[in-house]
C-alpha cells in the first residue's frame, strides 16, 4: 500500500543541509512527495544515500542554486509542487560579518528568485527558514513573536529582510507563508546515520562540544562565566533538529487547512546554560569533554529563549524530544566509533 499523501509534492531548497535532510527525512515518513534541491556548497554529497537509506519514500534529488530562476521554474511547473519550503542559505554570524555581499546574495536574491518562480507557477504556500538571530537578545527571555527586532549581523539582516519581503507578498495576497524563527537546533537522527555535517568547520555549541569530546579538536572554549546567568555561562532554548522537521511538516498542514500566515519560534522554551549542557552531555554519554573558560565571545548575549505557545496553538506542534535525546543523537552520530557509516 502506498503512504503517499494525495495532491502535489513539496519542494525543499537547501535540502541536503542540516535541517533541511532532517525535514526531507520526516516528510518522506509522513508520506509526502519530495523534490529535494541543493547545490552542495556547504552539504554532504552522501546526504542523499543517507536519507534513502532511512526512508525508502518519492524523493527525487535536483543538483541546482535556488538563485537558479529557470531550473527552479522547471521543477515547480514539470512536478506538480503543491507547496516550498526554504532552506537554502548561507548560515555563519561570523562569516556574514567578512562576507555581507555574498550572504545577501545568497540569502535574499536567493529568496527573491524563489519567490518570483513560484509566482510564475502559482505555487503559492512557503514554510520560511528563519532565525531567533532577528530578536533584539538585549530584551529579557522568554522571547515572543512580538518581540523587538535588532539584528547584530549581516546574516541576521538578511534572514529579517527576507521575512519583511515575504510578508509584502503576503500582504499583495499572492502567498501563504508560515515563517520559523529556530532557536538553536541540536542533534541527529536517532538511527546516527544522518547528522550535521556541514562542509565549514562548526562555530555551534553541540558540535564543538562533540569534536572536543571525539578529542578532534582542543578543548572546548567556553566564552564567558560571568554573565548575569545562574552559573554564569550563556543560555540558550537547544531544540532537537527532528522535532524543528515535525515543525515544518506541522507547518505545511496548517498551510493546506488554508489558515493563512503566521511567524513562530521553534524552540523548547527552556534556557539551558553551557555548564549545564555539558553536565547533561556527560551524563547521558559517559564522555567527559575537556574545556577551558575563555572570555566572552563578540557579540554573545547572556541568555535568550523562546516563548513557544503560539506555535503550540497555531500547529499543534511543540518539543517533544528533552536535552538528554539531543545530547545522546548528536553523539550517536558524532562519536568517532559511531554509526554513521554507511556500510
Ligand atoms: N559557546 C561556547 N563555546 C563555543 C561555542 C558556543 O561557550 O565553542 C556558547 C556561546 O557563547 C553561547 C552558547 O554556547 O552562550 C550557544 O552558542 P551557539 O554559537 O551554539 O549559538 P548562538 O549563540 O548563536 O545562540
Amino acid at each position: 500500500m502506498s503512504l503517499r499523501k494525495p495532491g502535489g509534492a513539496v519542494l525543499v531548497t537547501g535540502a541536503a543541509g542540516y535541517i533541511g535532510s532532517h525535514t526531507v527525512l520526516a516528510l518522506l515518513r509522513e508520506g509526502h512527495a519530495v523534490i529535494a534541491l541543493d547545490d552542495y556548497s556547504n552539504a554532504q554529497r552522501d546526504v542523499p544515500t543517507r536519507v534513502a537509506r532511512l526512508c525508502a519514500g518519492d524523493v527525487q534529488w535536483v543538483e541546482a542554486d535556488v538563485r537558479d530562476q529557470a531550473t527552479v521554474e522547471a521543477v515547480l511547473a514539470s512536478q506538480g509542487v503543491e507547496a516550498v519550503i526554504h532552506f537554502a542559505a548561507r548560515k555563519s554570524v561570523e562569516e556574514s560579518c567578512r562576507l555581507p555581499l555574498a550572504y545577501y546574495d545568497s540569502n535574499l536574491i536567493g529568496t527573491l528568485r524563489l519567490l518570483a518562480a513560484m509566482e510564475v507557477s502559482g505555487v503559492r504556500r512557503l514554510v520560511f527558514s528563519s532565525s531567533a538571530t532577528v530578536y533584539d537578545a538585549s530584551q529579557p527571555s522568554p522571547v515572543t513573536e512580538t518581540g523587538r527586532l535588532s539584528c547584530a549581523s549581516p546574516y541576521g539582516r538578511s534572514k529579517l529582510m527576507a521575512e519583511q519581503i515575504i510578508s509584502d507578498v503576503v500582504n499583495s495576497g499572492r502567498l501563504d507563508c508560515v515563517a520559523l524563527r529556530y532557536f538553536n537546533p541540536v542533534g541527529a537522527d536517532a538511527s546516527g546515520k544522518l547528522g550535521e555535517d556541514a562542509a565549514t568547520p562548526p562555530s555551534n555549541l553541540m558540535p564543538r562540544i562533540c569534536l572536543a569530546a571525539a578529542g578532534k579538536s582542543d578543548p572546548l572554549q567556553i566564552f564567558g562565566n560571568d554573565y548575569d546567568t545562574p552559573d554564569g555561562t550563556g543560555v540558550r532554548d537547544y531544540v532537537h533538529v527532528a522535532d524543528v522537521a515535525d515543525a515544518h511538516v506541522a507547518a505545511l498542514r496548517y498551510l493546506a487547512a488554508g489558515h493563512g500566515s503566521a511567524m513562530l519560534n521553534i524552540g523548547t522554551g527552556c534556557g539551558t546554560s553551557v555548564l549545564q549542557l555539558l553536565r547533561t552531555f556527560t551524563e547521558v554519554t559517559g564522555v567527559d569533554v575537556p574545556y577551558t573558560i575563555e572570555a566572552r565571545r563578540q557579540g554573545d548575549v547572556a541568555s535568550l529563549f523562546a516563548d513557544v505557545s503560539e506555535a503550540r496553538r497555531m500547529l499543534d506542534w511543540s518539543a517533544r524530544r528533552g536535552l538528554a535525546e539531543m545530547c545522546a543523537d548528536a553523539w550517536r552520530w558524532a562519536r568517532p566509533d559511531g554509526d554513521r557509516a554507511l556500510g
